[in-house]
């Protein structure tokens, strides 16, 4: 139980990579909300996770963030862990890139992501002590035809960790990212056969990854044995080269 007594907020925890990561911050002993954009689903997800409340959120409000984070941490007495996990993928070659592609996933991943590490920092700076993982990707740190779009959105999200790791190690917050590779989520399901037979042959350990495998480095860096450990963008990838 290393994570017993403290209060965690896993973002967009309704399915895949939030949904495990919540479950694994819960089996380790924290007092985990989930929130997602549909309440029902919220409550559902968090009833089946373990977690203890589940709450309706749209990270591209920034307002609503906000409020929420300092609720939580109100109604807790502290906020120890946030997962900025919340976001979008959606492929398109540049010629096809609209306009509106643009806008969604600039807002979902990366001013998404910079409300919740922001209303963290808050809430977190009181105590001088917390830890922030967002989900960046390997996409995002390699490059991907078809992806650049989602490969610059993720970009910016690694650097949202190392630029805020900079900024608030000095308060006790860590911040790090993770980056997956090709996990089996709702997100990757519109991949072909072909193409996930495709990452697979370029993936040393031989597999696509499972929510499970990116919420257990989670649940590490959120942890007291990752002490020593921010502003890294670690790769949960099976060594995939892309
Ligand atoms: P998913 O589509 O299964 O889950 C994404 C979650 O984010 C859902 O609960 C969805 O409702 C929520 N969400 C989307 N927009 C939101 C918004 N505006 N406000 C609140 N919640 C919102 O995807 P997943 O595979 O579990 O991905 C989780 C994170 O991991 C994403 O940030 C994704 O980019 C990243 N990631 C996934 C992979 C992969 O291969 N699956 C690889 C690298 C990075």
């Amino acid at each position: 139980m290393m994570l017993e007594g403290r209060i965690a907020l896993v973002t967009g925890g309704t399915r895949g990579i939030g949904l495990a990561t919540a479950r694994a911050l819960a089996e380790a002993g924290a007092t985990v909300v989930l929130t997602g954009r549909d309440e029902a689903k919220a409550k559902e997800a968090a009833a089946a996770a373990g977690a203890a409340s589940g709450l309706a959120l749209d990270v591209t409000d920034a307002k609503a963030v906000s409020t929420l984070v300092r609720g939580v941490a109100k109604e807790h007495g502290k906020l120890d862990i946030v997962v900025a996990n919340a976001g979008i993928m959606e492929d398109a070659l540049l010629g096809m890139i609209r306009e509106e592609l643009v806008d969604t996933t600039l807002s979902t991943n990366v001013a998404g992501t910079l409300h919740t590490v922001q209303a963290a920092a808050r809430a977190m700076m009181r105590k001088k002590t917390g830890a922030i993982v967002v989900l960046a990707s390997i996409v995002g740190e390699h490059g991907s035809a078809g992806q650049t779009v989602y490969a610059a959105s993720k970009a910016a999200v690694a650097n949202i960790a190392r630029s805020a790791a900079k900024e608030l190690g000095r308060s006790g917050i860590r911040v790090n990212a993770v980056a997956p590779g090709v996990i089996d989520t709702d997100l990757t399901s519109g991949l072909t056969e072909e193409a996930k037979a495709e990452n697979i042959g370029k993936t040393p350990l031989g597999r696509l990854g499972t929510p499970e495998d990116v919420a257990n480095a989670i649940r590490f860096l959120v942890s007291d044995d990752a002490s020593f450990i921010t502003g890294q963008v670690l790769g949960i990838d099976g060594g995939l080269v892309l």
